[in-house]
């Protein structure tokens, strides 16, 4: 049975046993809930989460776009690939980059 983590995500359908996972771990998750599209699943564990957004130029009365990147832990029990809509949600430290986990997919 999945924890309950405080956010209105529905809980992955498969079990783990990494104490990394915020549904059967004992990871806590609390600050920023991101969604961004999964473009690099390679490393272990770790998926690679990009943000586009729209940034204002008042010099030229335009918007440019610009993208960030956000390394997210990807749980055993989620395990979401490359090109998948993501919900992701910061948590505490767990590496030197990596500061978000992965809470939802979208499959569609
Ligand atoms: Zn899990």
């Amino acid at each position: 049975m999945a924890k309950n983590i405080g956010l209105s995500v529905s809980e992955p359908e498969e079990l783990c046993d990494d104490a990394n996972c915020p549904f059967h771990g004992t990871l806590p998750v609390r600050g920023q809930v991101i969604t961004g599209k999964v473009v690099s699943d390679r490393m272990m564990e770790t998926v690679v989460v990009e943000r586009k957004y729209l940034h204002y130029v008042g010099k030229y009365n335009r918007y440019e776009k610009r993208n960030s990147r956000i390394h997210a832990h990807n749980p055993p029990c989620i395990s979401a690939k490359t090109g998948d809509m993501v919900k992701i949600a910061e948590c505490r430290p767990l590496s030197k980059t990596t500061k978000f986990v992965v809470v939802e997919v979208a499959r569609s």
